[in-house]
């Protein structure tokens, strides 16, 4: 995941672009207010950090610059203290969350992690292979446009191929995706899951396929 963070206190985002960096996302960081709109032109981030105190050009102006130009992208907006007035002003703003300096590095990580998935999550919130099809947002499958009654474990294994179809994906991990939380589950839990998916799109346009070597797929088809 790839941020852009507009800070002009040079230690605290030299600290947060290696706390993030430590976790998986890609940070890279403005110091002038000016830099924000110029930076997303140039790169495709996930989300922005955006400090109101800025120089060049103040947070609450770049938030208002970004909505106008209709930049959907999730803006988490960093403020020096815990001002209702400033939360409001923000909100109406366009900004997505806030964080109260100072803060800990899980909390803005677990609050960026749910704006992107959110900003995702609107962006594709159905999937989809010949007559089955996958909403996100209600967790709902759907067969021939009716609702697939599974258990949560033949849920979780049909998400994963769903969300990768024509893409084989190997009992490793599967298991990885719906055992994540137990230990020493076999290979052969996999094995009966599929068996019972694909009685539940027996006489479906949709099947699971088995590629020897590599895993189960997805795909659409007799
Ligand atoms: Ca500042």
């Amino acid at each position: 995941m790839r941020i852009l963070l507009a800070e002009d206190e040079a230690d605290l985002a030299t600290w947060l672009v290696k706390a993030l960096g430590q976790n998986g996302f890609q940070v890279d960081w403005v110091d002038d207010g000016r830099m924000v709109r110029r930076s997303l032109k140039a790169t495709r981030y996930d989300a922005l950090i955006l400090d109101l105190g800025l120089p060049g050009l103040d947070g609450h102006d770049v938030l208002s610059d970004l909505r106008e130009a209709d930049q959907r992208l999730p803006v988490l907006v960093l403020t020096a203290r815990d001002s209702l007035n400033e939360r409001v002003s923000c909100l109406h703003g366009g900004a997505d969350d806030f964080l109260a300096k100072p803060f800990d590095v899980s909390e803005l990580e677990a609050r960026l992690t749910a704006l992107i998935r959110r900003a995702r999550g609107q962006e594709h919130p159905r999937f989809s292979c010949g007559p089955l099809s996958y909403d996100s947002s209600a967790k709902q499958f759907r067969l021939q446009h009716e609702p697939l009654s599974l258990t949560p474990r033949e849920h979780a294994v049909l998400r994963a191929l769903i969300q990768h179809p024509g893409e084989p994906l190997s009992k490793r991990e599967l298991l990885d995706r719906v055992f994540s939380d137990e230990q020493d589950v076999s290979p052969e839990a996999i094995e009966v899951l599929i068996h019972r998916i694909r009685k539940r799109l027996e006489n479906a346009a949709v099947r699971v396929t088995t590629l020897r070597g590599l895993g189960y797929m997805l795909e659409a088809g007799e």
